[in-house]
Order: structure tokens, then C-alpha cells, then sequence
């Protein structure tokens, strides 16, 4: 019999992403569980057949390797399950998912780690230029008293009489007859009876371990970090969890943040603003030097290019916006007065030009510009 296509066998398309494919293998694997079809041949080879193709289409490297060279390509590299049981080591976490729990080799409950969240907040500067911090983690880890077995040392544990071993029993719900976990052995398949000390029977112990992240430069105030597997250990041979480190970035005094562009606000004297000004610049780096033109207005913005942030997983960065602000003198002396008002004067021989430019701004304001 000739194989057939894993994007068929899952009912997705050639361009479904990742979270797409997930969805129609659970889909499936629900349908066709060996729980929900006991006895059924047909079912438990189209529940093989459907996780063998999400296997190889969830994995990108599988995946790109079967869309060029199709089944061929996957001889020797993945595939084929020789029984359920090698299913539900794969995709401890689909399974978990689904049915809330699943099974380990050997009846044992096999679980997921739980996820971490760590809260971080670093200083403006440090986003910006990217920093390296430790952290210590409440984690568990298999205890090591015992081997993760939560017996006593030289015991163990005992066949679960109400499930036999097996960790799970039957329940109706619904239409369906399924499996759900043993109340008596909580789906370990066997009973402590002589709990280890050190962790008194649960087989891990709570610790705190120190871990060195690099926070990259560029991250924003809730950008997330996900460290693969830094999460709390399995439970009999579960995989570890994920690591979310959620970055609170604090405010600045000097800049602000607009995406990846700084912003500086800046006063400068109606004089400079008028006659224009070198005036010097801070950055993130070294301060730089920047010519404010002659008539700059309040308001005006300036960009210095490429003094910005960085954007993440780029060469690229933003830009320095400087928003400059003229400010209007409060406190002049007798002498100033006089050249002011001079100044006025000679501003008075060009009336018509002054009326016309206050009308445009008036006009410019009432249009909403
Ligand atoms: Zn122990
Ligand atoms: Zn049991």
C-alpha cells in the first residue's frame, strides 16, 4: 500500500503554519485515540498514520526535507511508530493536553513541566545596550534521596490494586467511554508505600538554581523571552517546561521610547532658535554635536539617523529624534528690553508679511494640521 500525503493524512495545506498543523493532529488523535476505539484496527492505524505526519510537519527540519524529497526523504530520519506507546512518549504534551494526563513507559504518569515566569526589570540603558543578568529560580528537581522514585531507598512501590498497574480507568462521560486517571494511584500505576524521607513519596524536591540570561539589546517594555526547557523539570521522564522571562523596562530621564526611535526633548533660547546653534547632543554612547539651524521653530524635530535602539535579531537601529522646544525669556534685564524692542521696530516696516503668516498658522490650526 503506498503512503499517503502527511499534509492529507492531517487535512492541512502545504502552507499551514505550525499552530494550524497542531490543531488538526489533535483533532485526529482525539477521534482516533486507542481509548475512545478499543478493539478498533482501523482507528489505532489512522491514529499511527496521523502522528507519524505530525512528526515530521511539526518539525521544520522534517518538514522542509519531506516537501522536497516526499516520503523518500524521511527513510531513516523520523517517522514510522512502531506502537502507541512510542506515540505517547513524542507527544507526552499533546496528550497531556488533551486527556489531562498521559502515560509514561511502564504505566508511570508522565508530565510536562510546568512553565516559569520571571518578572525582570532593567534599567533604560540596560534595554537599550542589552545586558547579561542571573537569576535564581525556584525550580524542582527529581529528588535525588531517592531517584525520583518517592520511595524509601532499598523499597518500592507497590502495583495500584484499583487500576492494576495500569494508571488510568474507564469512566463514561458522555457519549464517550474514556480514560481518565486512577484516583487511587493519581495515575502513577503503583503506590508508595514506604515514602522516601528527604521528599516524603513525591520524588522531587524544591530548589533554587541561578541562571545566567542574556537580554538582548533593543528589548521593550512585556517583550518576552522563552527559555526552552530552564522551566520545572517532567515528572517521569516529562519534559521540562518552558522559561518566560517578561521584561519591565524603567523610564529614562534623559530619552523616551517610540518603538525603536528615541526621543530627546531639548530647550533652546529664542536667540539660538532665531540665529541658529551648535549645540551638543546625548546619546547613548558619547554625546554628539548637532547644528540647529537658524529659524528653528518650537516644536521642530530633528533625527539623528541610526542613534536609536536596536531592532531585535537586526543589524538596523532607530532613530535619535531631538524635539526641540524655544523657550520665551521670563526675567530680561533693561538693556535686552531695549534691543527687543528695537528688534520690534524694524519687524514693524514688514506688516503685511507678519499679518499674512499669522493667518496661515490660525488657518493651518482650524483645518487641524
Ligand atoms: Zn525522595
Ligand atoms: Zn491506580
Amino acid at each position: 500500500m503506498s503512503k499517503r500525503d502527511y499534509y492529507e493524512i492531517l487535512g492541512v495545506s502545504v502552507e499551514s503554519q505550525d499552530g494550524e498543523i497542531k490543531r488538526a493532529y489533535r483533532k485526529l488523535a482525539f477521534e482516533y485515540h486507542p481509548d475512545r476505539n478499543p478493539g478498533d484496527d482501523e482507528a489505532e492505524s489512522k491514529f499511527k498514520e496521523a502522528a507519524e505526519a505530525y512528526e515530521v510537519l511539526r518539525d521544520s527540519e522534517k518538514r522542509t526535507r519531506y516537501d522536497r524529497f516526499g516520503h523518500e526523504g524521511m527513510n531513516g530520519g523520523g517517522g514510522g511508530f512502531q506502537s502507541s506507546e512510542d506515540i505517547f512518549g513524542a507527544f507526552g504534551d499533546i496528550f497531556g493536553d488533551i486527556f489531562g494526563f498521559s502515560q509514561g513507559r511502564g504505566g508511570q504518569r508522565m508530565q510536562a513541566g510546568s512553565d516559569l515566569r520571571y518578572n525582570l526589570t532593567v534599567s533604560f540603558r540596560d534595554a537599550a545596550k542589552g545586558t547579561e543578568v542571573e537569576l535564581t529560580l525556584p525550580v524542582t528537581e527529581p529528588c535525588e534521596e531517592c531517584d525520583g522514585s518517592g520511595s524509601a531507598p532499598g523499597t518500592s512501590p507497590e502495583t495500584c490494586s484499583q487500576c492494576g498497574g495500569r494508571g488510568a480507568v474507564e469512566q463514561n462521560q458522555g457519549f464517550f467511554r474514556i480514560s481518565v486517571p486512577c484516583p487511587s494511584c493519581n495515575g502513577r500505576g503503583q503506590v508508595i508505600t514506604n515514602p522516601c524521607s528527604e521528599c516524603r513519596g513525591a520524588g522531587y524536591v524544591r530548589k533554587e538554581k541561578n541562571l545566567n540570561v542574556r537580554i538582548p539589546a533593543g528589548v521593550d517594555n512585556g517583550s518576552r523571552l522563552r527559555l526552552r526547557g530552564e522551566g520545572e523539570a517532567g515528572l517521569n521522564g516529562g519534559p521540562h517546561g518552558d522559561l518566560y522571562v517578561v521584561i519591565n523596562v524603567q523610564p529614562d530621564k534623559v530619552f523616551r521610547r517610540q518603538g525603536q526611535d528615541l526621543v530627546l526633548s531639548t530647550e533652546i533660547s529664542f536667540v539660538q532658535a532665531a540665529l541658529g546653534y551648535k549645540m551638543s547632543v546625548q546619546t547613548l554612547d558619547e554625546p554628539v554635536d548637532m547644528d540647529i539651524p537658524k529659524g528653528t521653530q518650537s516644536g521642530e524635530v530633528f533625527q539623528l539617523r541610526g542613534l536609536g535602539l536596536p531592532y531585535l535579531g537586526s543589524s538596523h537601529n532607530g532613530n535619535l529624534l531631538i524635539e526641540v522646544k524655544v523657550k520665551t525669556p521670563t526675567n530680561i534685564s533693561r538693556k535686552q528690553e531695549e534691543l527687543l524692542e528695537q528688534f520690534a521696530a524694524l519687524e514693524e516696516d514688514k506688516p503685511m508679511k507678519k499679518v499674512k503668516k499669522l493667518f496661515k498658522k490660525a488657518k493651518n490650526k482650524v483645518m487641524g494640521d
